[in-house]
């Protein structure tokens, strides 16, 4: 997919605050510092337009950006922080879980995770939690270029397996470098495939 254009629209504190819904949105997710911000720079070609690292225990905001005109990609809060309070854990979490649970033009949720490390609970804890409220999500591994190829692939066969554990199905699984611009075209052929289905189908979501 082309990036003809892309634009910043607005910060939301809750989920009621978003957008209307009405055009088709792909939201990325994923622990504090797991490279969201730089794979949404890489996925747009543009530099600055997701902030790096934000400080943990601040507000933490819902960010829109309206791409080529057509669909909304979504920037929601790291979770994780290991420095923040329990009270603050809890309301952050609400903020995430009611977006995802009550957005209905959220068509995927792509779940970010650093490839250079084994199955962590909090990401685990998360997916499953997804697969739990039927959430449709894609997992993307982040920081390709930080591992030889091979050992890159010994981590994501690591994680499907723990995954199947508990579940028959994956969901879609992809390896990405921002850094080397890798996987990134993957990600937006996915995109515009999805956006095609839904637009061929007549699938909208006004009223
Ligand atoms: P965020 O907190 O999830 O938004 O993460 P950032 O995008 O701010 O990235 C966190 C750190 O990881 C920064 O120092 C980035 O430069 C680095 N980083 C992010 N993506 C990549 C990548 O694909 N390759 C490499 N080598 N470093 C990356």
């Amino acid at each position: 997919m082309m990036i003809k254009s892309v634009s910043f629209v607005k910060s939301s504190q809750k989920w009621q605050d978003c957008p209307a819904p009405e055009l088709p949105e792909y939201a990325f997710i994923g622990r504090s510092n797991v490279g969201k911000s730089s794979l949404i720079n890489a996925l747009m070609n543009r530099k600055d337009l997701a902030k790096t690292s934000q400080t943990p225990g601040k507000t933490q905001l819902i960010n829109h950006f309206l791409v080529n005109d057509s669909w909304y990609l979504t920037d929601l809060p790291g979770y994780g922080y290991a420095r923040v309070s329990k009270v603050q854990r809890k309301d952050f979490e609400k903020l995430i879980t009611n977006y995802i649970l009550n957005r209905k033009n959220l068509v995927n949720l792509f779940v970010l995770i650093d490839v250079r490390h084994s199955p962590q609970k909090v990401d685990v804890d998360f997916i499953e939690w997804c697969g739990e409220n039927g959430i449709p999500f894609s997992i993307v591994f982040t920081k390709a270029d930080k591992l030889k190829p091979n050992a890159a692939l010994k981590n994501i066969e690591h994680y499907k397996t723990e995954l199947l554990k508990k579940w028959e199905n994956l969901p879609e699984i992809y390896l990405t470098s921002a850094e080397k611009k890798e996987g990134t075209e993957n990600l937006l052929q996915m995109i515009a495939q999805t956006n095609e289905f839904l637009k061929e189908n007549k699938i909208d979501f006004h009223g």
